[in-house]
């Protein structure tokens, strides 16, 4: 067994340039783990608090009093490393210790593990994993909301699904054509564009929402694609960051329209109809679960996934999974806090036939550990930007685990939606 013998942690900065917490664990004073917490710009109410009192260094403080609890723990158990990190915080959402800690902790002792036990971390997470079935990239091309600013679009994400690719190289570099596709495309629409980006690399045109995925289609379709066949649509309307509960409307604030809750429904249903979305995270906000249940029901050709719905709890799941609210669900290993609570999400999604989307944070490391999560909990999609290092990290990742000869091909939903 692969013990502890020592913990590091430090202050980083991200790819926001925000500080982030890093932590580094040695297992029998030689196999080095590391994980930098990520963050999130549209943060769900419900997530697991990342700092304690929002201070990064008090949050490193107040774990240096404690880390010698973890010296001697077998690195590679898991339960037991979340079991004493909450023998310290008995709270729902790691205000105590801070959700930073709880995720760089829990990680970089299943990846000093892996080191030590000679085994790929996916390996480690999940030992009855064989053959490996590759997420599909669910890759974010163009964008606003949250991760952009004034002009860009009020929703955050318009994504591609490479779904006829066969192989996850293949399915990488359709959506490297597409990000480049758009561009051009964009730079002919409107001669000032920038090339301008968001937070996850995405474009950030002066566009309104219409248009957005009007010309993400037209630039799948000069790509030489099918957006209805190979390469389908799909947005994350992180509708919460819309949401105004007093008013109890939508407010698409950049291109001046409100939407009642009705409204907001009719909207995000003909957008999946018109453009045979995919893929729908989060059309209405985070307290809707009859919404998205009416969405669902609508909707068997697209997942209607929750995402600040969920906030990576398997109590919320099985709200959800009663009143058919959603058939994906994204997992962020830093909304639940320690990677143990994401486990027990994946397997409650599993129970209830909620296919997992394994996702980023637009505030990101050059970490790839979400590459290994999301087949280690045979996720049918990983979410992520198509460029820059932080994103980039991960999907090259995907391409080096397809070396292992352990393959079987691409994850097997496809067909069916
Ligand atoms: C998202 O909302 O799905 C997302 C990745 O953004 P953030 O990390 O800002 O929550
Ligand atoms: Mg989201």
């Amino acid at each position: 067994m692969p013990k502890i013998t020592s913990i590091n942690e430090r202050l980083v900065f991200n790819s926001r340039g925000d500080k982030a917490i890093e932590v580094d664990v040695v297992s029998d004073n030689q196999f080095l783990g590391r994980a930098c917490a990520p963050s999130g710009a549209s943060v769900g109410i419900y997530e697991a608090q990342s700092f304690i009192d929002n201070d990064p260094q008090k949050t490193i403080d107040a774990f240096r009093v404690i880390k010698k609890k973890f010296i001697g723990l077998d690195s590679a158990d898991l339960k037991t490393i979340h079991e004493t990190l909450k023998g310290n915080d008995e709270t729902v959402n790691y205000s105590n210790v801070g959700g930073s800690i709880a995720y760089a902790l829990t990680i970089s002792c299943i990846d000093s593990a892996s080191k030590s036990l000679n085994l790929p971390f996916y390996k480690v997470l999940n030992p009855k994993i064989n053959k490996i079935n590759f997420p599909f990239p669910l890759g974010n091309i163009l964008g606003g909301g949250s991760h952009a600013g004034q002009g860009a679009p009020d929703l955050q994400e318009f994504l591609v699904c490479p779904v006829g690719a066969k192989s996850i190289f293949e399915a990488l570099e359709i959506n490297s054509k597409i990000h480049k596709e758009l561009k051009k495309n964009m730079e002919k629409k409107d001669p000032r564009f920038t090339g301008g980006k968001g937070d996850e690399g995405a474009w950030a045109p002066n566009i309104d929402n219409d248009g957005a995925i009007e010309i993400l289609e037209q630039a799948v379709a000069n790509s030489g694609y099918d957006p209805k066949k190979d390469v389908r649509l799909g947005i994350d309307f992180a509708s919460s960051s819309l949401w105004d509960p007093i008013k109890e409307t939508y407010e698409y604030k950049r291109y001046g329209k409100t939407l009642d809750t009705q409204d907001q429904l009719d909207y995000a249903d003909n957008l999946i109809k018109n453009y045979d979305l995919i893929y729908a995270e989060d059309p209405v906000h985070e307290e809707d679960f009859e919404g998205m249940s009416i969405l669902t029901n609508k909707n068997p050709r697209c997942l209607v996934t929750g995402d600040d719905l969920l906030v990576t709890n398997k109590n919320r799941v099985a709200t959800a999974a009663k009143k058919n609210s959603c058939s994906g669900a994204i997992l962020k290993v830093n909304q639940a806090g320690s990677l143990y609570d994401a486990l027990l999400f994946a397997k409650e999604c599993d129970d209830n036939n909620i296919k997992i989307v394994t996702s980023h944070r637009s505030g990101e490391s050059t970490d790839n550990h979400i590459s290994h999560i999301a087949i280690a909990t045979n996720s049918v999609m990983l979410k992520s930007g198509v460029v820059g290092g932080e994103r980039i990290s991960k999907l090259n990742e995907l391409i080096r685990i397809s070396e292992y000869g352990l393959i079987e091909g691409m994850a097997k939903w496809s067909n069916s939606i």
